[in-house]
């Protein structure tokens, strides 16, 4: 046990703080492999490349993890205005979108509030759906674009279309399910199209999607450092690699990836200083539905029970101050203040539980987890930011930040591999349900058993990437993403 972390600490933040190393791992992975994207090629070369590193470090059990998912190939989409005038719109198909064209008169339903699907059901039934990205007013969960995909469905909507509620951004992309084809336009174009329809009351559109659904391999990279001692019991630290097809994905989430394995680097020469294990996982394809940390657990039953604490790095190193988000566990926010005295500036401490990346399998397992970020910076951030819209590029990061990120999140690894007091344990099924409800997300649960009982009774006209959908669809807190 070690008594005091002084010297270790100063050791740790003064090769964070001089290191370079992140941002050229950031540019290698935007420049040479682009978006990472499941099935593009680039994936697995980029994963070799990361790989390569990790063993420069001397990390042990250096392996890449394939993997296949129902994945996404894009091609080119189009909007166009057919009446009151003809227009054409620039658009993007979203991932995971069918292909198709459909023709039909446009609805606009701002920002889409749960209510809304049902008191509108007339008007959205067999026309092309018009939502933006902001958060419906009187909401207190985040609405998240798939669900107001999804319950655009349900009303018999078409088509959809996804709008920026944010100018100056672009068309926004994200994934939604594969039932009815999705595209994203900009705010400015979204407003031009709402302006038209209250204009003349009836707006006709034609929107094509052309992509690919098919099944593609992707991998998972996996790094150990192994602790002085024989205990079995490991620290999760994970990120994934893979940005938007349409981008680079460098906050979202190269920046991630690159401080994962900046702190491997940094630990490794820390080894004498770590009683127990710590794992590192680059997760690949989480961007359209977490598949990568989802096939890890799943091809790791037994490795599941020893996790002691995973830490999510989702757009971590990107904005603000580099605190910590605990999901749920009052007992560790306090032992997380031990980290904030260490490195002696305020950094944020709270408690949250969203589902929207990839330590998500890894809490409905019961592991305490745990993100990094800012809430005040979230708050003023416009959105996501440059994320998940092409502009998401090398140039927006910011080596200092990701320094910060590197540096507190090594010294809280330092304490957690070596606290003999640890003062948490795994959660039961009933205590995983409770947090999950408490969180809000007991509605979009119900939306996923009836969507699949939707798709069910209309099984004979789907298509077939809507029936591998269907196989997959379980109606549980897995698919509240
Ligand atoms: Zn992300």
């Amino acid at each position: 046990m070690i008594e005091d972390y002084t010297k270790i600490d100063k050791e740790i933040l003064g090769e964070a703080c001089r290191s370079t190393k992140p941002l050229e791992i950031v540019t290698d992975l935007c420049d040479e492999y682009e978006s990472r994207w499941p099935g593009s090629g680039l994936d697995k070369a980029s994963c070799e490349f990361m790989a390569d590193e990790l063993r420069e470090y001397d990390l042990e059990n250096v392996h890449l993890e394939k993997f296949t998912l129902p994945g996404w190939i894009r091609g080119k989409s189009s909007l166009k205005v057919l009446e009151p005038k003809e227009k054409e719109i620039d658009c993007i198909a979203l991932p995971m979108s069918s292909e198709g064209t459909v023709e039909g008169e446009l609805v606009y339903l701002s920002s889409g509030h749960i209510e809304v699907y049902d008191e509108r059901a007339h008007e959205i039934k067999d026309r092309i759906v018009m939502v933006n990205s902001g958060n419906p007013e009187g909401m207190t969960r985040y609405l998240h674009r798939s669900e107001k995909y999804q319950r655009s469905v349900l009303a018999g909507a078409a088509g959809w279309i996804f709008m920026n509620h944010y100018p100056a951004y672009g068309p926004p992309t994200g994934g939604i399910s594969p039932i009815i084809p999705g595209i994203g336009v900009s705010y400015e174009d979204g407003r031009y199209l709402a302006r038209l329809l209250e204009k003349y009351g009836r707006v006709k559109v034609r929107m094509e999607t052309w992509c690919k659904n098919q099944h593609v391999e992707t991998w998972n990279i996996v790094g150990d450092l192994p602790g002085y001692s024989d205990l079995d019991e490991w620290i999760v630290y994970g990120a994934h690699y893979e940005g938007h097809d349409i981008s680079v994905g460098a906050l979202d989430d190269a920046t991630g990836a690159a401080c994962v394995m900046e702190i491997a680097r940094i630990l490794s020469n820390q080894r004498e200083n770590l009683k127990r294990n710590m794992r590192f996982i680059l997760f690949g394809a989480e961007e359209i539905g977490l598949y990568g940390s989802r096939a890890y657990l799943k091809d790791h039953p037994d490795f599941t029970s020893k996790i002691r604490f995973m830490l999510n790095f989702d757009a971590a190193g990107r904005a603000g101050r580099q605190g910590f988000c605990i999901h749920g566990w009052p007992k560790l926010m306090q032992f997380f203040e031990s980290v904030k005295k260490a490195v002696g500036v305020d950094i944020p401490i709270w408690s949250r539980g969203s589902p929207y990346s990839d330590h998500w399998p890894f809490l409905l397992e019961g592991v305490p987890t745990a993100t990094m970020g800012d809430p005040e910076e979230a708050k003023r951030r416009a959105g996501r930011g440059f994320g998940h819209t092409k502009y998401d590029t090398v140039d927006k990061v910011d080596l200092r930040v990701m320094r910060e990120c590197i540096g507190n999140a090594a010294l809280a690894a330092l304490r957690i591999v070596n606290a003999d007091d640890w003062p948490v344990k795994h959660r039961d099924q009933g205590e995983i349900d409770k947090l999950v409800q408490a969180q809000g997300y007991e509605k979009t649960v119900k939306l996923g058993k009836k969507l699949k009982a939707y798709l069910e009774s209309h099984k004979d006209d789907l298509r077939p990437e809507t029936l591998v959908y269907l196989q997959r669809l379980k109606g549980t807190w897995e698919e509240v993403i």
